[in-house]
């Protein structure tokens, strides 16, 4: 092919598919990303809420229970506490006295016998036995509180070795009727209580419940660890408060003690005692973790298939373009010099006189024939004919150059140029410099020229390009009857339009 072309419009239309198909691609496939994405975090959502409402059950019926036995307990403090300032109990005895001071709760399980204190501090009766052995209480902390604070109410002390096994100690203010101080009842409530209740729950390796009194100080933690048993979380935690927790509130993070983030609810129960429970964000997230990792990775695996199959379909777009753009060029190609064929030439210069129709342009036509050809045959052969052809051919394209012009090979070694806008006097310059130019090309031995015969018109109602190619063809005759290698203007008579 001798001729560069611009993209083929039917390249343009695949490749605008092309495109489209691509764009198409990605955003289906964000689409589905962002559907994907959106559901995992719900689902996330929805583990985080699960735990943290199975976290809440938990630390109610901690809470229940223990808030249920410290009431009961403190009910029997309370008793003797009251029934200890009744004038007649001193005067009754020993026997009748632990009858009137002392229930069955007093005796259950995991709680320690109640025993009262005097004013200053020295044992005087005690449930578990009718002669107690003297003890002094004076220095504990639950002793002075009661005797410094008349309103400190039910007083639960820091965890303590109490009668050799770990307790806390629930204890009570004995007041006179004039309110004055008379002594302590005291009680306790072995650990073996707290490893009883959280021992009947089913927990995780990771989970922690911790009872904590309302000074923060940890008074029970799961796991046991007697280091951290006792200590305030005040000294012990900066960046994380449960105090700060309202009941039934939830922090999802480091925790005070260990630095594996947990989800923890707080709940502050009936007893002076508030429950932290937490369990590691790991465990709630596992299952969840594994099911993203799953469906991202078919996600992936979709994503790639999908744009791999796009980016297959766009190349194939592109081949099949480019093998159709060949071959509307050779549909429409001369094969022997490259110029356009009759048919293209056709289907050119209707479409070019109806839109000089519209735009009220002219449009000229060159019509140019090989002077002598068939002697120029018979004396140096066809081939020799063939290689002339080529060369006016090439003459004819140096010369026309703007875009919408169109040179064809008419037939035979007649060729046709069509030239939209061009006034009949720009026509005849051009065919005055393809003339020159074939005539500069050929050789001195077997000289070539060619006859060109030039019109303009510009179309109007009811006249179709035939009349442009008449006319064409008509000042053609009149340069081969002129004595050939010459241009002629067409002339117009009727028609007042040419130039
Ligand atoms: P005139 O100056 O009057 O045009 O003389 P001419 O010999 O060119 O006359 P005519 O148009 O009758 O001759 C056309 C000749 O062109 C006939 C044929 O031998 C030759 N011809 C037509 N097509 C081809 C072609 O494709 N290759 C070659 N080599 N010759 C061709
Ligand atoms: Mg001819
Ligand atoms: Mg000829």
């Amino acid at each position: 092919m001798l001729f560069g072309r611009g993209m083929g419009s039917a390249r343009r239309h695949w490749r605008l598919s092309a495109k489209l198909l691509i764009v198409s691609s990605i955003v289906t496939v964000i689409g589905f990303s962002a559907i994907c994405v959106n559901v995992m975090l719900d689902m996330r959502r929805g583990e985080e809420e699960l735990a943290r409402q199975t976290l809440e059950n938990l630390a109610s019926g901690i809470d229940a229970d223990m808030s249920r036995n410290i009431e009961l307990y403190d009910l029997s403090l309370r008793a003797v506490a009251s029934n200890m300032v009744l004038p007649e109990i001193e005067s009754v005895s020993k026997p009748i006295r632990h009858l009137i001071l002392f229930d069955h709760a007093a005796t259950a399980k995991h709680f320690g016998a109640i025993q009262v204190f005097d004013a200053k501090g020295r044992l005087t009766v005690d449930a578990s036995t009718l002669d107690p052995p003297p003890e002094d209480r004076s220095g504990e902390e639950y002793f002075k509180v009661h005797r410094e604070q008349s309103d400190a109410g039910l007083f639960i002390s820091r965890p303590m070795l109490h009668r050799s096994a770990y307790a806390i100690v629930l204890s009570r203010r004995i007041t006179a009727p004039d309110g004055r101080f008379l002594g302590v009842v005291a009680g306790s409530i072995r650990f073996s209580y707290f490893h009883d209740l959280f021992g009947r729950l089913n927990l995780g390796p990771g989970d922690i419940i911790t009872v904590l009194r309302s000074d923060r100080t940890i008074i029970m933690r799961r796991p046991f660890d007697l280091d951290i048993i006792g200590t305030n979380l005040a000294d012990r935690s900066p960046g994380w408060d449960p105090e700060n927790l309202p009941s039934g509130g939830s922090y999802a993070g480091p925790g005070p003690v260990d630095s594996i983030p947990r989800l923890y609810v707080r709940r502050n129960g009936t007893s002076p005692l508030a429950i932290v429970v937490g369990k590691p964000l790991d465990s709630i997230l596992n299952l969840w973790r594994r099911e993203a990792v799953r469906i991202g990775a078919v996600m992936i695996a979709l994503i790639s298939f999908v744009l791999a199959v796009a980016l297959f379909l766009a190349r194939e777009i592109g081949r099949r373009a480019k093998a159709e753009d060949k071959l509307e060029e050779l549909a429409t190609t001369d094969a022997l010099t490259g110029l356009r064929n009759r048919r293209k030439f056709d289907a050119v210069i209707d479409a070019e006189w109806r839109r000089a129709a519209r735009q009220a342009s002219p449009v000229a036509l060159l019509m140019i024939d090989a002077d002598h050809f068939k002697a120029y045959n018979d004396s140096f052969g066809h081939q020799a004919g063939d290689q002339v052809l080529v060369s006016i051919a090439i003459c004819i394209s140096d010369s026309v150059r703007r875009a919408g012009d169109c040179a064809a090979r008419y037939g035979g070694e007649e060729f046709a140029v069509l030239l939209p806008g061009l006034a009949a006097m720009d026509a005849l310059r051009v065919a005055e410099t393809i003339r020159l130019k074939v005539e500069g090309s050929s050789d001195q031995h077997s000289i070539s020229t060619v006859s060109i015969g030039v019109a303009s018109l510009t179309p109007v109602p009811g006249m179709d390009w035939t009349g442009l190619v008449n006319a064409a063809d008509k000042a053609l005759y009149a340069a081969k009857a002129s004595g050939r290698n010459q241009s002629v203007l067409a002339s117009f008579p009727k028609l007042a339009l040419v130039a």
